[in-house]
C-alpha cells in the first residue's frame, strides 16, 4: 500500500538526547518529504522515554525541547506536520490500559527489540514492567491517531508487527473493525552503523553524530572511525566490510557512482583512509552546517509552544478514536 493524500503518518522519538545522523537517514528524511503528500504526526515519546529514565525525568524534560528543535532545524515545518508531546494525550494511556489485556507478557519477553533493550540497559531480573509494556503503549500511539504508515528504523520492525497483532486481536475480541493495520515505512539506510562500527549508532551507546554536534567534534568523530585494521600502508589493498567510513559515505555522499569507484580502489589498494574521511567529513559538514545555523535561531520558549499547540490541536482525533474504542468494549455509562 502506498502513500497517498488520504495516508496518515504516525512517527516519532523518544526525548533522550537530541537527533543523531541515525535519525536523519532512519526517519528524519523521509518525514521531511511525507509532510508534503500527507498528514503527518510526530510524537515526542516522554512517556516511553521515563519507562528506562524514570529516575532522570528532568532529564527527559529538557530533552522534548532539544527534539523539536533538530525536528524544525531539519525541515520539519510545523504548519504541514503536527509535533506533540505524548504526555499531553491521556487517551494514548486509557488506550494502552486497554490493550494491555490482549498481549501475553511472553509475547512481550519475545519481543526481539525489547530483549536487546534489557540486555543493553543490564536490567537483569528487575526489568521495570513500564519497559516491558512500551511496545503495547507504542501500538497504542499509532492506532489511536488511525496511522496507516510508520517511517522508522529497521529495529521498530517487531514493534509495528506487536502493534498489527494488537489490532486484530482489539477488533476480533469486541467484533468491531475500529482500529486500522499499519505499514513500516523504511528508508534506504534502515540502520545507521555507530561510529565505532557498532551495528547501530545510537543515543544510548554513545556512538553517534548529533545534528547540533559542532564542526570539531563532527571533524573527530570522522577521523576516529574504525575503517580496516589491515589496511596500513596507502598501498595495501583494503576492506570494504564493516568499513564504517564507506558505510557513511554510503548513506551521504551524493554521488553514487563515486563511491562506487573509491570501493574499487580502496579494495585494489593505492586509496588512504585520510582522504576518504576528508571527502567524508566535506559531505557531513555541508549536510550539517545549515541544520546547526537554523537550530541556533529556535529559542527553547518557541520550540515548546509548538509542541503544546500540536497537542491542543489533534486532541479532537485522540478522543474520537477512544470514544470508539470504549464503545465497541461496552464502557461507556450513561446516567438515567
Ligand atoms: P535510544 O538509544 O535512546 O533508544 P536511539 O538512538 O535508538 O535512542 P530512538 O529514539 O530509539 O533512537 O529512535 C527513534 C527513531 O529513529 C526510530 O524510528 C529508530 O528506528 C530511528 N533510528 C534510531 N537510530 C537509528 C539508526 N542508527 N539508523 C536508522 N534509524 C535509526
Ligand atoms: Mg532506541
Amino acid at each position: 500500500m502506498g502513500i497517498n493524500k488520504d495516508s496518515i503518518i504516525l512517527t516519532g522519538d523518544r526525548p533522550t538526547g537530541p537527533l543523531h545522523l541515525g535519525h536523519f537517514v532512519g526517519s528524519l528524511q523521509k518525514r521531511v518529504e511525507l509532510q508534503n503528500q500527507c498528514k503527518q504526526y510526530i510524537m515526542i515519546a516522554d512517556m516511553q522515554a521515563l519507562t528506562d529514565y524514570f529516575k532522570e525525568p528532568a532529564k527527559v524534560v529538557q530533552n522534548v525541547t532539544e527534539v523539536v528543535k533538530d525536528y524544525l532545524a531539519v525541515g520539519i515545518d510545523p504548519e504541514k506536520s503536527t509535533i506533540f508531546i505524548q504526555s499531553q494525550i491521556p487517551e494514548l494511556t486509557e488506550l494502552t490500559a486497554l490493550f494491555m489485556n490482549l498481549v501475553t507478557t511472553a509475547r512481550l519477553e519475545r519481543n526481539p527489540t525489547i530483549k536487546a533493550e534489557i540486555q543493553l540497559r543490564q536490567f537483569d531480573d528487575s526489568i521495570p514492567a513500564g519497559f516491558l509494556c512500551y511496545p503495547v503503549s507504542q501500538a497504542a500511539d499509532i492506532t489511536l491517531f488511525n496511522a496507516t504508515h510508520v517511517p522508522a528504523g529497521e529495529d521498530q520492525a517487531p514493534m509495528i508487527e506487536q502493534t498489527n497483532e494488537l489490532v486484530r486481536r482489539f477488533n476480533y475480541t469486541y467484533n468491531t473493525d475500529c482500529l486500522n493495520e499499519v505499514e513500516l515505512l523504511l528508508s534506504n539506510t534502515p540502520r545507521l552503523i555507530g561510529i565505532d562500527g557498532n551495528a547501530k549508532a545510537s543515543k544510548s551507546l554513545g556512538n553517534a553524530i548529533f545534528l547540533g554536534d559542532s564542526p570539531e567534534t563532527v571533524h573527530d568523530k570522522i577521523f576516529s572511525m574504525y575503517t580496516d585494521p589491515n589496511h596500513i600502508r596507502v598501498n595495501d589493498p583494503g576492506s570494504i566490510e564493516g568499513n564504517v567510513v564507506f558505510a557513511y559515505l554510503d548513506a551521504f555522499h551524493p554521488d553514487k557512482a563515486q563511491v562506487a569507484e573509491w570501493k574499487e580502489h580502496y579494495q585494489k589498494g593505492g586509496l588512504g583512509d585520510m582522504y576518504l574521511k576528508q571527502q567524508l567529513c566535506d559531505v557531513l559538514q555541508n549536510l550539517l552546517t545549515p541544520i546547526r545555523e537554523r537550530r541556533k535561531t529556535i529559542s527553547d520558549e518557541e520550540a515548546l509552544d509548538i509542541a503544546i499547540a500540536g497537542a491542543q490541536a489533534i486532541k479532537p482525533i485522540a478522543q474520537n478514536t477512544l470514544d470508539k474504542v470504549k464503545r465497541a468494549v461496552g464502557i461507556c455509562y450513561h446516567s438515567s
